[in-house]
């Protein structure tokens, strides 16, 4: 029988999903998720939508996860975008220390530049200082536009501010950043759109010139088009491409666990033992069932 692999999704936005999704992604071999918080396609108004999509990717969300067998974590911080209304921005920043230290929250982020106006700059250089006082990891998103400038200056930014590059995650890489960020010592994420930036095949063509590590694959599924399976999908790919399966394991699982492992919060453990679904669960009184028959396993056999 063909070995069961694992993989991890360590950036995918599951709010914006639906159960349909977590199902197939657990059928695929995706165990584990981090869902860093953004925004949400248009801009938040006030403060209190902030704090309750945070309360969400602590509460709910890893719940629901739970109900279809994967695991949750997520990242919190002040997207780039939103950082541009300065006024709501510094409400948000009150916030952050709040939330930072839930059991399932792994690192700061997605923080970073979207335009590179001096407001993102502000609100980036602030979480950058707040991840080094309360000692956490950082997840970078770097700007669609302009990304190789956009992709160095973060870089500069977070050394300026004596970041460790070894507990900095850059994301949204491609074949134009990677070398930089590699040569920096920071960790290279990649994220895999369905049709455009890293295609499937481009990120085989990338771990067979860069090699598995330091290297991250990642879906950034979200409410556009996206796809969730883009991690399992593409690590078959790199096995049916002649990637040797360490490095497939590396780029897809191993690297964002020992990455964000580094937070202490998450574990291997918290899906080698964890117990069978059990949908009659529920959290503050609410199931994701919908009346339909909940899916019990009878517990983890030993
Ligand atoms: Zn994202």
């Amino acid at each position: 029988m063909e070995e069961k692999l694992r993989w991890i999704d360590p950036h995918v936005h599951m709010s914006a999903r639906t159960t349909d999704d977590y199902e197939a992604m657990a059928a695929a071999g995706v165990v584990a998720v981090i869902e860093p918080s953004f925004w949400l396609g248009q801009p938040r108004t006030q403060v209190g939508s902030f704090q309750d999509y945070f309360s969400s990717l602590v509460g709910w969300e890893p719940f629901r996860a739970s109900q279809f067998g994967i695991k949750h974590y997520c990242t919190i911080g002040l997207n780039s975008k939103e950082a541009n209304n300065e006024a709501l921005a510094e409400e948000v920043m009150e916030l952050l220390p709040l939330y930072l230290h839930k059991e399932n929250v792994v690192a700061v982020g997605e923080i970073g530049y979207d335009d590179q106006t001096p407001a993102e700059d502000k609100y980036f250089r602030a979480q950058l200082e707040l991840a080094k006082e309360l000692d956490l990891l950082v997840q970078i998103h770097t700007p669609h536009r302009d990304k190789k400038a956009g992709t160095h200056r973060s870089m500069e930014v977070c050394l300026e501010h004596g970041l460790d590059p070894g507990r900095v995650v850059i994301d949204h890489n491609n074949e134009e950043t990677v070398q930089e960020v590699l040569d920096k010592g920071f960790i290279a994420a990649f994220t895999i759109y369905p049709k455009t930036k890293m295609g499937n095949k481009r990120m085989v063509e990338v771990v067979k010139r860069f090699g598995s590590t330091n290297i991250i694959v990642d879906s950034s599924a979200d409410w556009g088009v996206s796809d969730p399976l883009a991690v399992p999908k593409t690590a078959s790919l790199m096995l049916r491409e002649g990637v040797p399966k360490e490095d497939v394991v590396k780029t897809c699982y191993q690297n964002a666990l020992d990455v964000f492992g580094m937070s202490g919060k998450m574990k291997e453990e918290h899906w080698l033992d964890a117990p069978g679904i059990d949908q009659r669960q529920l959290f503050e009184d609410n199931s994701v069932l919908r009346g339909q028959e909940p899916r019990v396993d009878s517990d983890t056999i030993s």
